[in-house]
């Protein structure tokens, strides 16, 4: 049998950002992910972006989460040697008129100075569009695909990853064992979409599955290389690709590539941007999302050796290290949960 202090379903953002943290302070782990499994993680754009919607609102506690971000991705990057967290600008196409009076509106308003730039640009000849520009400011791009292939490798080389879909039937909670091999004293679930042990909390359907498409397409004549939102994002990604998306759709509950969200964005590219294109990948996700919009942390109500992250939603690359960063005040240090994320709000 092998001792450990933590197991952890999921290798996403959530489960890698707290295996390093664990390991960091000396604690001894085991991860559990099925590799196969198609995860929003997986593609994500990693933006963090502190000003959203069509009404440019600050989001939730934003200062907050991009420094905790922010020091957390840095402090990876110390390990590996990859940099993952790049501060960044969005720039903001306005929809119509009126979008560009309330830009500029918000602009005097306290605490967006620093975020919004108080002047509009010309768009630049890339676009169908005549709308004006407006420029996020204190935004940032983190590379999750480098930064969960580093996190898995170094899980690997120290034997601590296994390629394995948990189900029920895989844990005994009265021994605390995983497919009778591995003996842990605390269970993390940061399985998002695919955990099993949170669907039976999920009453009065608090948690919905919201599945996210993204494209991934090369430009004849676009070469603009800032991240551009206008109804969609479109983010240079590597080499001469550029991600599109998100197109998100409440109805579907599997993470297949959809017609519809194909026809979305396509027609988004058609819309906005005046260059011929090549399609080169389409891919899902499924985000799991609250009723609240705010995320699930927090201890079992049955089992107090298990704990949860989970219920990230369109927020995952800042919000998962401010929950990883909770859930371990309150496991090691004994630090009460932000009420408004405590996962026993639903129970
Ligand atoms: C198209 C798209 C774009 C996005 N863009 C952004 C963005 O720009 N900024 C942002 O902040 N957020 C964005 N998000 C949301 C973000 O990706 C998620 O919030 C985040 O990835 C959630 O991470 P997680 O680790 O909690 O869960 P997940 O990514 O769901 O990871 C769960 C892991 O658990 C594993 N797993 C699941 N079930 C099992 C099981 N039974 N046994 C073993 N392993 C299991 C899976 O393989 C996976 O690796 C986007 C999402 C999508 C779909």
């Amino acid at each position: 049998m092998k001792q450990f202090d933590y197991a952890i379903i999921g290798q996403g953002i959530t489960g890698s950002i707290l295996a390093t943290k664990l390991v960091d302070k000396g604690y001894r782990i085991v991860v559990f992910d099925d590799f196969n499994l198609s995860s929003p993680s997986k593609i994500t754009s990693g933006l963090i972006n502190p000003v959203t919607g069509r009404k440019f609102v600050k989001s939730w506690k934003s200062e907050e989460l991009y420094s905790i971000a922010q020091s957390t991705y840095e402090s990876i990057s110390r390990l590996t040697g990859h940099i993952y967290f790049r501060p960044t600008e969005i720039h903001r196409i306005m929809m119509d008129k009126q979008q560009e009076d309330l830009w500029l509106e918000r602009t005097s308003q306290p605490g967006y100075d620093e975020f919004l730039s108080k002047e509009l640009m010309d768009t630049p000849d890339y676009f169908i569009s005549k709308h004006q520009i407006g420029i996020t400011r204190k935004a940032a791009r983190v590379d999750i695909t480098q930064f969960l292939n580093d996190s898995a490798n170094l899980l690997q080389k120290a034997d601590l990853l296994v390629n394995q879909k948990l189900t029920q039937e895989h844990i005994d909670f009265s021994k605390k064992q995983i497919l009778s091999t591995y003996q842990f004293d605390q269970l993390v679930d940061c399985s998002g979409a695919g955990s099993f042990l949170f669907n039976e909390l999920n009453r009065n359907d608090y948690v919905r599955p919201n599945v996210g498409e993204r494209l991934l397409v090369k430009f004849d004549n676009y070469k603009y290389d800032s991240i551009v939102k206008a109804n969609h994002f479109v983010i240079p990604w590597s080499e001469d690709l550029f991600w599109v998306g998100a197109h998100n759709d409440w109805h579907q509950t599997t993470p297949t590539p959809s017609d519809k969200g194909l026809n979305r964005l396509t027609n988004f590219i058609e819309k906005w941007i005046d260059s011929p294109y090549e399609l080169i990948d389409h891919k899902a996700g499924i985000r799991l999302t609250t009723k609240d919009r705010r995320p699930l942390v927090g201890t079992h109500p049955q089992h107090s050796f298990v704990h949860f992250i989970n219920g990230l939603g369109t927020k995952g690359v800042s919000l998962a290290p401010y929950c990883v960063d909770q859930l371990l005040r309150f496991l090691l240090e004994g630090v009460a949960l932000d009420p408004e994320i405590d996962i026993a709000r639903i129970y």
